[in-house]
């Protein structure tokens, strides 16, 4: 059996949640791995919308999804977590009281006093649209999220969708583009009235389009699109020429292996205290949006604040010996230590 890495506190997922864990744990002493799906550190913030603004992040006015990310990342650098991407977290066992093995898709094995799951709506994939062949252009020609906005300057888009994201993207993508179509199946939309009001008027100017329809396959070579093929609502049938189609349908939270690890599900969410996020599990904490109690917003700011909480009941099983003392940051010489500032 290949020998397992020990760590303190083994962490599923690095999102925002999971990264602020590793802040947490650290200022108390925890050393952390993190393992995630993902090839990158961040989430939803740095894999669905990086570059999209964020406004309510308490004493940071606005910050892009990456930029969020990218501070995180500087701010618990002083506490050398250790990342394993590209890895998904696949059974977990107790070993001891407590004491958790946890093995991954590749094999690795982890041995951690105890582990927290930030593991947000489980692995999420965008909804991959009924149209026939579009495998063959995907990550070429056909894209479900936005990485680099650059890659889209000059080009012919066609955003599918009529939820936030089509819409955000709609508005943000149309000034770069060299011609835009925001193709939707009804004049109804999942969207903030505002981006729609934004949309039309961009459609009234003649800035872009606006379709009425659903594809109904792609034309194009070697993953390359060159048209798409619609249906109007109208019933006519329509040629739409693109070099990049977008399609937004929504993501499908799949749980995974969440859902075999032992722990009390609810609804696919995991029901926590709101004093320690500890799951049915002692020595298993769920912080971020996959855990569950009343009055619970699945929003950043919340993951920060179970994080915080979460690593004061996580330094009683690492050291049980030990007394937590309560200290700040900005008077305590030893926590400066730590964070390398003093
Ligand atoms: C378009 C959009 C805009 C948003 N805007 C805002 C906003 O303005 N303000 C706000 O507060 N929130 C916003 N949110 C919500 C916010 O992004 C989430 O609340 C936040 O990302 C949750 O963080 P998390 O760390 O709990 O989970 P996630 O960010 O979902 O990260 C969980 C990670 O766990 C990994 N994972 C899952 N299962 C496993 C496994 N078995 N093994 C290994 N890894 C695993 C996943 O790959 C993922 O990287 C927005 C969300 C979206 C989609």
């Amino acid at each position: 059996m290949t020998e397992a890495i020990k760590t303190d506190v083994l962490i599923i997922g690095a999102g925002p949640a999971g990264l602020f864990a590793v802040f947490e744990l650290g200022l108390l002493d925890m050393k952390t791995h993190l393992v995630d799906i993902l090839d990158k550190p961040g989430g939803q913030c740095a894999e669905l919308y990086p570059e999209k603004p964020i406004y309510d992040i308490p004493a940071v006015p606005f910050v892009t999804g990456q930029g969020l990310v990218d501070a995180l990342m500087a701010q618990i650098k002083p506490f050398h977590p250790e990342f394993h991407l590209n890895e998904m977290v696949e059974t977990i066992e107790k070993i001891g009281d407590p004491l958790f093995r946890v093995t991954t898709d590749t094999g690795r094995v982890f041995e951690a006093k105890v582990v927290v799951i930030g593991a947000g709506g489980g692995s999420f994939q965008p909804k991959r649209p009924p149209i026939a062949g579009i495998e063959a252009y995907e990550g070429k020609s056909v894209f479900y999220a936005v990485r680099q906005m650059e890659k889209f300057r000059d080009k012919k888009l066609l955003i599918i969708g009529g939820g936030d994201s089509a819409l955000d993207w709609t508005l943000n993508l149309q000034p770069i583009a060299s011609h835009l179509t925001l193709l939707h199946r009804r004049d109804e939309f999942r969207a903030a009235p505002d981006s729609v009001n934004k949309m039309r008027a961009l459609v009234a100017d003649k800035e872009m389009d606006f379709v009425l329809g659903q594809v109904m396959h792609l034309e194009g070579d070697n993953g390359q699109v060159k048209a798409a093929v619609v249906k109007s609502a109208k019933g006519e049938q329509l040629s739409l020429a693109c070099d990049a189609v977008l399609p937004f349908f929504g993501l499908t939270m799949k749980l995974g292996p969440v859902a075999n690890w032992g722990i009390t599900l609810e609804k696919d969410l995991i029901p926590v205290d709101t004093e320690k996020f500890e799951t049915s599990v002692p020595g298993i904490f769920a912080i971020g949006d996959i855990n569950t109690y009343p009055g619970k917003l699945q929003l950043i700011l919340s993951g920060f604040h179970e994080a915080a909480l979460m690593a004061q009941q996580a330094y009683h099983y690492v050291f049980p010996d030990k007394k937590l003392v309560f200290q700040y940051t900005t008077s305590s010489t030893s926590l400066q230590k730590k964070l390398g500032v003093s």
